[in-house]
């Protein structure tokens, strides 16, 4: 992947992309102090861009660092450089990280550093077995108490046990692994939120040791629109046995149908469908949507 054509936006500059390094005594990668967002452009727009800048400040913030580049240049980064890679639909890519000024636990006068990267990413599940919904594997691993690790940070750290969640999965033949918290309640899967559906209602838990997603309330609005009942609470994994419906949101999966978690299974319903219906069209460019 570090081998690609085009350019990488990198404190301040635009770099070719096989030359965006960084020192192997990067913070960053020893200690994990870096923080990240996942975006998509759909037609040369990226959805809610702002609103994601904002929250790769907030996660700095959180892991208590500030990035030397203000929510409006970095926004403007990611447009010019979505502009210079030449496209439309792709996914987009931020990170901040502590820099390799100083080695150790402690690092308060590193660099802070600033990149962004864009890429084509058609579909982050295989769309034939989207529409069939995906198949989860229960977790080994649990979301942790925010009292044990700062779960509102879309901290890089935090993607080890998604990493490994993920990986187990896969290797058991799942797209990818559902995961309860600390306190053993339904909680996400690795990289997307978690909705059901029963009688009609959507379900989904409340977002207190996880990160609440854009996507998670950008479907929630949508699911309101429609008039769905959408209540947001604790969901204990034995509850799934009587959902009818399961699906996942996140940038990266956008609204993906769910078949079955672990013994549970779901039919891929009205509701998921419409909602994935509903989501394709919000993200789509104003602009496009007033010229129609
Ligand atoms: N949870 C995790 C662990 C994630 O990585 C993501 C993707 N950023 C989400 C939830 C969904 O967040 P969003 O809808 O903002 O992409």
């Amino acid at each position: 992947f570090d081998q690609l054509d085009g350019f990488i936006w990198m404190n301040g500059e635009f770099v070719k992309w096989a030359d965006a390094k960084i020192h192997v005594l990067t913070h960053g990668l020893h200690y994990a102090s870096a923080v990240f967002e996942g975006e998509r452009a759909y037609g040369g727009e990226i959805f809610k861009l702002t609103e994601h800048t904002e929250r790769l400040h907030e996660s700095a913030r959180i892991l208590g660092f500030k990035i030397p580049f203000s929510v409006a240049e970095i926004d403007d980064a990611c447009r010019t450089l979505l502009k210079k890679q030449g496209l439309a639909d792709a996914y987009v890519r931020p990170i901040a990280w502590r820099g390799s000024e100083m080695m150790g636990v402690s690092a308060q006068n590193n660099r802070i550093n600033c990149a962004i990267a864009i890429w084509q990413w058609p579909s982050y599940f295989d769309p034939a077995q989207k529409l069939k919904g995906i198949r989860l594997d229960m977790a080994e691993y649990r979301r942790p108490d925010p009292r044990t690790a700062p779960s509102k940070s879309k901290a890089a750290g935090l993607y080890m046990i998604c990493t490994l969640s993920k990986h187990a999965a896969e290797s058991k033949g799942y797209a990818d692994a559902l995961m309860l918290d600390w306190r053993g309640q339904v909680a996400e899967a690795t990289g997307a939120n978690v909705f059901f559906v029963k009688d009609g209602v959507i379900h989904t838990p409340k977002p207190d040791c996880f990160l609440d997603g854009i996507t998670r309330r950008t479907v929630i609005d949508l699911a309101k629109r429609r008039g769905y009942e959408v209540v947001e609470r604790v969901i204990m994994p034995e509850e799934m046995e009587g959902f009818e419906q399961c699906f996942l949101t996140g940038t990266a999966a956008e609204v993906t149908p769910v078949s079955e978690v672990g013994p549970y299974r779901f039919t891929v319903g009205e509701i998921a469908k419409n909602l994935m219906e509903d989501y394709s069209a919000e993200v789509q460019p104003r602009h496009a949507m007033a010229a129609e």
